[in-house]
């Protein structure tokens, strides 16, 4: 049975009778433009073929119930009075009602059933399917104009203000305005995006390497301190506006630290354009050569990768069909991303899956996917 039917199911189950929609947001990928985005650079994300489903029926008044497949738990709450609870599934529901409300919308309750297959924590933004596919819920029910990026922003302001992570926009911009078939060039300073066609004949494969970032949140704000840092330098206030002649001019002026992080930065915006561009023109060897240069870079320059991920990349490189791999996400565990001809992909999961095995000791999981539509009513 496809997901859609389980979650109807569940619907069926918990509250008797049918839904009358079921609506559907995606996970994503990103396949280059890593740390680019705090910059004001851009990014390439593409939308996966998991994502969170919510069967609903439309209630009017004031109640959303909820019940989670995945957690078997339900939850309720009043949408003209509710309050942060436990850090849980619901309050991404709540946070989404709340940045509506704020602006201004009316919204009507209902009832819903959810379930996805986006994993959890796993670098592929389960958080951000669920807020979007939750923001498509509440639209439909209240019957509200659909504006893809303000829906993002929703998505963005529940996760910052009323869950508490500090995420950027990236997630719930491809989430929410991914086209079947294309990745999505986004820039994170205007945040105009545009759809790029995958090519023909090239899959997408995700590759998990079972290991998660620990105490990262330190790394993170000092690389984002040394980005900043690195920006003043030129007189900038992001590195998106330092261009490589700039940089290479008075590379040698910077500490060595700032220097490596800074080229990090503005050689991955230049290599995200140049990847789509390679997308553009069918030409996969340039994306795969594209991506491997990213890898190098942060593992080199900004320093964000990890054993597992450098064996990993390393493995899946080495494969017959393989055109490029890259570590993605923020770094220090998590998944890699590769770039596969068709037809390889079967024996390339397999052989990856017994190496990285045999070499780490760890159980990794392989996703090969496709680009998949933004959120949206089924
Ligand atoms: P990710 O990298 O997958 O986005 P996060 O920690 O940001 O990881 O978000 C995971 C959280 O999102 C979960 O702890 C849960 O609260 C919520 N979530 C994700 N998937 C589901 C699901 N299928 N059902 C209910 N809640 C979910
Ligand atoms: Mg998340």
């Amino acid at each position: 049975m496809s997901i859609e039917q389980d979650v109807v199911s569940l619907f069926h189950e918990t509250y008797g009778g049918e839904p009358d929609i079921v609506v559907r947001a995606p996970g994503r990928v990103n396949l280059i433009g890593e740390h680019t985005d705090y910059n004001g650079g851009f990014v390439l994300p593409m939308a996966i073929n998991r994502a969170m489903y919510i069967a609903v029926r439309y209630m009017g008044g004031e109640m959303v119930e909820l019940v989670s497949g995945d957690f078997h738990h339900s939850a309720k709450f009043n949408l003209n009075d509710f309050e942060y609870q436990n850090p849980h599934w619901c309050e991404y529901i709540k946070g989404v009602a709340h940045a509506l409300k704020q602006r201004g919308l009316p919204l009507k309750g209902w009832e819903g059933a959810m379930m996805g297959n986006v994993p959890r924590g796993s670098g592929l933004s389960s958080s951000a399917a669920l807020e979007l596919a939750a923001a498509k819920a509440f639209s439909e029910v209240s019957d509200f104009n659909w504006d893809p990026v303000d829906m993002a922003v929703v998505g963005q302001e529940a996760e910052n203000n009323w869950v508490g992570v500090n995420c950027g926009i990236m997630d719930q911009m491809i989430s929410s305005c991914a086209q079947a078939g294309h990745a999505y060039l986004l820039d994170c300073r205007s945040l105009e995006g545009q759809q790029v066609p995958l090519p023909e004949g090239l899959k997408i494969v995700i590759l998990d390497t079972a290991t998660r970032r620990g105490l990262v949140d330190s790394a993170y704000n000092e690389r984002r301190e040394q980005c900043e840092e690195a920006a003043a330098f030129f007189g900038c206030e992001l590195l998106r506006d330092v261009s490589p002649e700039q940089f290479e001019a008075r590379a040698e002026e910077l500490p060595e630290l700032t220097r490596k992080r800074a080229r990090h930065v503005i050689t991955e915006d230049v290599r995200t354009l140049a990847a789509a561009e390679a997308m553009r023109k069918g030409d996969g060897e340039t994306l795969g050569r594209l991506m491997d240069e990213s890898h190098i870079s942060l593992r080199d320059d900004f320093e964000v990768s990890n054993d597992a991920l450098n064996r990993m990349v390393a493995i899946a490189r080495s494969q017959p069909g393989c055109l490029g791999a890259r570590m993605t996400g923020a770094g220090f565990g998590g998944c890699a991303v590769a770039l596969v001809k068709e037809g390889f992909e079967d024996a390339f999961t397999e052989t990856v899956v017994a190496r990285y095995k045999e070499e780490s000791g760890l159980e990794p999981a392989v996703y090969v996917t496709e680009a998949t539509q933004g959120a949206m009513r089924l």
